[in-house]
């Protein structure tokens, strides 16, 4: 590493240095063209070959199958919150939804304008610390899909099993997507904002079943039309074409690395490093059950009134933005595919020395 700082942040997240050093490389003669991505026509056969392997790579990395459609789609992950009931809702009147924190409350809400939101059960009762009890979810087999947060990134509570249901299942992975390998064919619809595990903020990636293209809510703009999308390859209009790209690249360097199996090692053994602190010190603390914590955001709390000083002695030491949402409060390490296991290192003995001088 040659950077100084090791970004803790739940996103925009850190980059691969390597990503970043291509990007750098390439940034304004992309490939002998003497043009800048940036520069070049979304009509191209330059842009069409960059759009054409990073899909590609995605399908190899994540196991996607022919029938399936990727989208690469503006908007954030909290568009798709309402997009997703304007597409599968059909001729259904509800959704079913598990409510696991805020991220699940807030997709809930931007979906009520277009469909019953039944909700299936809601972690509300253990303050959002664990899922409800399976064997308690009120599922409706008429529901038109089922949906969940994958990983919940301000508590820090992530689904370690993929629900079973008879309905289409649509999961929100934004903070969580290629920390691991999945099997696509469980799902529905998978969509993740980019700024955490895929590249910088502004792009958002869906995988959706081609069953599942049929028709939208009348209302719906083409733009937020998953078939008509599906039909233009993503390119109904001017897409972010440099985040594409850029997404392109994250996806070639996780091939390097390795590939899904070798993320999901190094990220079980970036969490425990920090969850075998919390739980062997009595200083810091985790509050989600031991069966849902997240391997992305690790979040622990300390005496409210050391937040300030831990996280200006962090910034001393190079670890920079530990601060817990401002709906949660505390702090909190986001650990994605692109933090190395040095760092997490680094943190975890700032940790113990902050721990020694202040308790
Ligand atoms: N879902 C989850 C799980 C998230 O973590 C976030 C962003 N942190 C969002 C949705 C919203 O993403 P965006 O800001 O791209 O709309």
């Amino acid at each position: 590493m040659t950077r100084k700082v090791l970004n803790f942040c739940a996103g925009p997240a850190m980059l691969p240095e390597a990503v970043m050093l291509r990007a750098r490389e390439e940034f304004m003669d992309w490939q002998g063209t003497g043009m800048s991505v940036m520069e070049i026509s979304h009509r191209s056969d330059e842009f069409k070959s960059i759009a054409d392997h990073s899909e590609q790579t995605l399908r190899e990395l994540l196991s996607i199958p022919d029938n399936y459609h990727v989208l690469f789609l503006a908007g954030g992950a909290t568009q798709q919150f309402s997009v997703i009931p304007m597409n599968l809702k059909q001729d259904k009147t509800s959704a079913d939804y598990i409510n696991t924190g805020i991220w699940s409350a807030k997709a809930m809400k931007e979906a009520k304008p277009y469909i019953e939101v039944n909700q299936v059960c809601s972690g509300e009762s253990s303050g959002f610390t664990s899922i409800p009890d399976k064997k308690d979810w009120l599922l409706n087999p008429e529901s038109a899909y089922c949906y969940y947060t994958a990983n919940e990134t301000i508590s820090g509570l992530e689904f370690h099993f993929i629900p079973e249901v008879e309905v289409p299942l649509v999961t929100d992975m934004t903070s969580s997507i290629l920390s691991r390998p999945i099997n696509v064919s469980d799902f529905g619809v998978i969509f993740a904002g980019a700024q955490k595990n895929i590249g910088p903020a502004g792009l958002t990636v869906v995988i959706v079943d081609d069953t599942l293209l049929n028709e939208a809510l009348p209302f719906t703009p083409g733009l937020l039309n998953y078939r008509i999308q599906a039909n233009e390859r993503s390119l109904l209009n001017t897409p972010p074409t440099f985040n594409w790209y850029m997404a392109g690249l994250m996806f070639d360097w996780l091939k390097e690395q390795g590939g899904l199996e070798e993320m999901q090692r190094r990220n079980e053994r970036k969490a425990t490093m920090l969850y075998e602190l919390i739980d062997t010190s009595g200083f810091y603390q985790n509050k989600i059950d031991k069966s849902c914590r997240s391997i992305m955001n690790v979040f622990t709390l300390n005496d409210e009134n050391l937040n300030e000083v831990f996280l200006s002695e962090a910034k001393a030491n190079g670890l920079y933005y530990l601060k817990g949402h401002r709906l949660a409060g505390g702090m909190r390490a986001s650990l994605y595919n692109a933090m190395p296991e040095s760092g997490v290192r680094q943190l975890a003995e700032f940790m113990r020395e902050f721990e020694q001088t202040h308790s």
